[in-house]
């Protein structure tokens, strides 16, 4: 089928290349007339597992083409989906519609009769209707459905290929065939399909990341209790977690979520619920936020705490930009929002990221970077585990030790094995667990 495939982001660039793949034509578009240029060369704009194979497969092919003309997307397709920003407003904690209100008008103009526009932006409940109201007024006949995105930044292209669930909100039998047809490959391989009304589509979206937010903010406000009592966060999680009706994903204590998505999502949800009247049913949200916001401040006061009371003068090394694994995306990072906030404080900060040092150099230009774990960690005084890359699982504790001044690491994520770096001399801090001294023996392991 054919269809156009509206902002290049994250979301855009990976669905593009995807439905390419599955064997659909498909035009990106994007206003970014450079990030146009590099796609329509087979580069993509983001760093995403076996995104780059797959993109210059299906430029190569020739169903993938881009362009920044809205006019001849809708000369090329009937369908067209749209996945642009909707980033928090700067006035409030409301989303900002307006690129997708944008793309809207900006394509009203231009449609044939009987398109079909599909909305994947994370969008406040009753967009769809509005939308649909604002095209209606142009006199064009189009539907407007939204198919909610499910991706998650780091394995995104596998999660596209493979979702664990489609969601569709449509108003007619055409629109859902239009969708079942497009997803078919997924569909014969047992995906899930869930095909509803636009509202529960939208709601199914921020209804999942406030659910996610709120198991990480849970298990964060028992280890700041676990911090308090001299208790154990991490085998707590994995002991409540191994009651399958909790489940242990999203339960790990530490510095919390970060990124282009929860902290936005969860505070358009919660201001769209209150012009609904319906914002005492989600009042619990302000505070995962609140909980979430503050493992940020309390990895900077351990820090602090860590190093006598004061960080002037202090040198600590970073280990993570990224806001997760597996991207190079440090918007809303809790990494660099740590590293800058220790900076402030008068430490001197060097930063490492296996892939989002160019990303953090843009954003953070105040920080020191460093190519290599070892230079990030010459003659620290505290190293600061912040993003839970696998590779800094692997990192050889006896051989850091070596370059440091002294050998201190506060683990923000709970994900660094503790025996190796007690065994290799070092003291090893983290949230919501008592620490462990040099080679200590090792209390409170599940066994
Ligand atoms: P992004 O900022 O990476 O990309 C948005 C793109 O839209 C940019 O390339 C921008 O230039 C383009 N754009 C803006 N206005 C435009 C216009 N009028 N016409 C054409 N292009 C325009 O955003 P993203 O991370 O891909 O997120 C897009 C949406 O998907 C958001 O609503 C987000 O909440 C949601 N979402 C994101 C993820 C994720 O992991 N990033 C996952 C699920 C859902």
């Amino acid at each position: 089928m054919r269809m156009t495939v509206i902002g290049t982001g994250y979301v855009g660039t990976v669905h593009a290349a995807c439905m390419a793949d599955i064997g659909h034509e498909v035009l990106g578009i994007d206003i970014d007339a450079e990030r146009i240029a590099a796609l329509s060369s087979g580069r993509a704009p983001i760093r995403e597992a076996g995104l780059d194979e797959l993109l210059a497969r299906a430029v190569g092919s020739g169903r993938l083409r881009f362009s920044t003309s809205l006019a001849e997307g809708a000369a090329f397709a009937r369908t067209h989906f749209v996945c642009v920003g909707t980033p928090q407003r700067t006035d409030g904690e409301a989303a900002d519609l307006r690129y997708v209100d944008a793309v809207v008008d900006g394509l009203a103009p231009h449609l044939s009769q009987g398109s079909l526009i599909v909305g994947k932006s994370t969008v406040p409940v009753g967009t769809a209707a509005r939308l649909g109201r604002r095209l209606a007024a142009t006199g064009s006949d189009a539907e407007i459905a939204w198919n909610p995105e499910f991706l998650r930044e780091g394995c995104a292209v596998g999660d596209t290929m493979r979702p664990e669930r489609l969601v569709v909100g449509v108003s007619s039998r055409r629109a859902d065939a239009v969708l079942r047809e497009i997803y078919g490959p997924m569909l014969r391989v047992g995906v899930p399909f869930f095909s509803t009304d636009p509202a529960t589509a939208e709601l199914v979206k921020v209804a999942a990341n406030s659910f996610l937010a709120t198991k990480i903010s849970f298990i964060n406000a028992m280890a700041e209790v676990c911090d308090a009592a001299g208790a154990d966060a991490s085998v707590l999680a994995r002991a409540i977690g191994a009651d399958t009706r909790i489940g242990d994903r999203f339960l790990e204590p530490g510095l919390g979520y970060g990124g282009s998505c929860f902290p936005k999502d969860i505070r358009a949800f919660a201001a769209r619920a209150e012009e609904l009247g319906a914002g005492e049913a989600v009042v619990f949200l302000h505070e995962v936020d609140r909980i979430n916001t503050r493992q940020r401040r309390r990895t900077v006061d351990r820090a602090r705490q860590l190093l006598g009371g004061s960080l002037t003068g202090r040198r600590i090394a970073v280990l993570g930009a990224a806001f997760k694994p597996g991207s190079d995306d440090v918007r809303d990072s809790p990494a660099l929002a740590v590293a800058a906030a220790v900076q402030r404080q008068g430490a001197t900060v060097r930063v490492h990221d296996p892939e989002a040092l160019d990303n953090a150099r843009t954003a953070h230009p105040d920080l020191t970077y460093a190519p290599y774990v070892p230079l990030a960690c010459e003659d620290a005084d505290l190293v600061l585990h912040l993003t839970p890359w696998p590779e800094y699982r692997k990192i050889d504790p006896a051989a850091l030790a070596a370059v440091v001044r002294d050998p201190l690491i506060l683990d923000a994520r709970n994900s660094l094995d503790a025996e190796p770096w007690s065994l290799a001399g070092w003291t090893l801090h983290a949230l919501g667990r008592p620490w462990l001294a040099p080679s200590a023996a090792l209390a409170g392991g599940a066994s």
